[in-house]
């Protein structure tokens, strides 16, 4: 934190005005439910995004980063950062550049950046929502903007949708922005409104390990929107407004022709009960039980979404096979992380096992990560 400050003076010759910091998070169960306007339990990390800033006077973002190289500069007025063509080398910048172009309409202004993070990106731990909240976060203090966390989550998705141009939901901005320790949050993306669900697994004699399976997704975004218009025409045929509501699976998919379409609204439908039934489970107090909705949950993205990938497919059933109580691969699919829910006291042998696994085939080792549901973003310094 002071060397963010002291890296930032480094920077841009100047003093920064304060730091501020948002979390990743990992999505506990409701895969593929939030475009359907259903449920999902995220929860944050204790990694995350750090953003040191110092206003400027002359409308101009000015964007840095410790994980990446040169410095953007671009006007905070404009019109969407998708439509300037960015050359790729200065993509990752589109993230605060298209923030601060967004919050310039509830009036904050230009400002120098410097990011530094501990998430690794595009792993499924959302590193670009963890930058877009701590943008955020920054220009509304910086500018004495009050807007409150559930509709800056709305525009920081907003950023991610039309600046970036990536159409994700609601989910991970959410997570950051309202995630407390020792908690998930259960999210309607229908509606926008959320819980908070007691969730502390070490509390409960429990490890969460993210694996990162070491495949990148990089190479097929083309398959999220194929299944996102899936679900859309398996709904347009049905006459909901979103798979989310139906409500009579087994009458859904006797009306259904096409066994690709049925596939798709058994996993959406099936995943949504598991939500609700993962929060039943957590208020009782039995968070060791949703080792089996994290089972069915792989399975189903697995067999019927289809969106699962060897390595996941081989973690978790090496994980399984160790006395994991669960565990299911997260994310968009083909590639990125798998979780698994395990006693305490079983998870090195769990960790060596899918490691072991991965040794076997001559894949390139794992990597491990203790998740803890911490707090969401907020100011450091
Ligand atoms: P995920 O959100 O799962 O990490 P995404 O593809 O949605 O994956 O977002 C990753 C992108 O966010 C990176 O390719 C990069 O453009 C941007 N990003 C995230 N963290 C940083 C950072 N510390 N510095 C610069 N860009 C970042
Ligand atoms: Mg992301």
């Amino acid at each position: 934190m002071t060397g963010l400050r002291t890296a930032f003076g480094e920077a841009f010759g100047r003093a920064a005005e304060g730091v501020w910091h948002a979390p990743g998070r990992i999505n506990l169960i409701g895969e593929h439910t939030d475009y359907n306007d259903g449920l999902v339990l995220p929860f944050a990390l204790s990694r995350g995004v750090s953003v040191a800033a110092a206003r400027r006077d002359d409308g101009v973002v000015e964007v840095r980063s410790l994980q990446a190289d040169g410095t953007v500069t671009a006007p905070v007025e404009g019109g969407t950062v998708v439509s300037e063509g960015w050359p790729s080398e200065r993509s990752w910048a589109a993230y605060p550049v298209g923030m601060a172009r967004v919050l310039r309409e509830r009036g904050t202004g230009g400002a120098s950046l410097l990011i530094d993070s501990d998430l690794p990106q595009g792993a499924g731990l959302s590193s670009s929502a963890a930058l877009e909240c701590a943008t955020a976060l920054a220009l509304c203090d910086l500018y004495g903007v009050e807007i409150d966390r559930p509709e800056l989550a709305r525009l920081a998705q907003r950023a991610e949708n039309e600046q970036v141009g990536m159409p994700c939901g609601l989910m991970d901005q959410s997570a950051s922005l309202l995630a407390t320790p020792g908690h998930a949050l259960m999210l309607d993306c229908r509606s926008g409104l959320s819980a908070q669900v007691p969730f502390d697994p070490s509390q409960a004699g429990l490890t969460l390990l993210a694996v990162d399976t070491r495949a990148s997704h990089a190479l097929t975004g083309g398959d999220y929107g194929r299944r996102r218009a899936e679900c859309e025409e398996a709904a347009a045929l049905l006459g909901v407004d979103a798979l989310r509501d139906v409500k009579d699976l087994a009458g859904a998919l006797g009306r259904l022709g096409d066994p690709v379409l049925r596939r798709r609204v058994q996993h959406v439908v099936t995943e949504n009960h598991r939500v609700e039934a993962s929060v039943g489970l957590l208020r009782a107090g039995a968070a060791g039980e949703l080792g089996a909705m994290l089972n069915a949950s792989h399975l189903s993205l697995r067999d019927q979404f289809e969106i699962s990938w060897p390595e996941a497919d081989t973690a978790v059933d090496a994980a399984l096979r160790a006395g994991a109580r669960g565990g299911r691969m997260i994310g968009g699919g083909f590639g990125g992380s798998v979780i698994v829910l395990t006693a305490a006291d079983r998870a090195g042998r769990v960790r060596d096992a899918i490691a072991a696994a991965y040794a076997k085939r001559g894949w390139t080792a794992p990597e491990f990560l203790d998740a803890v549901p911490s707090a969401g973003a907020r100011r450091l310094a």
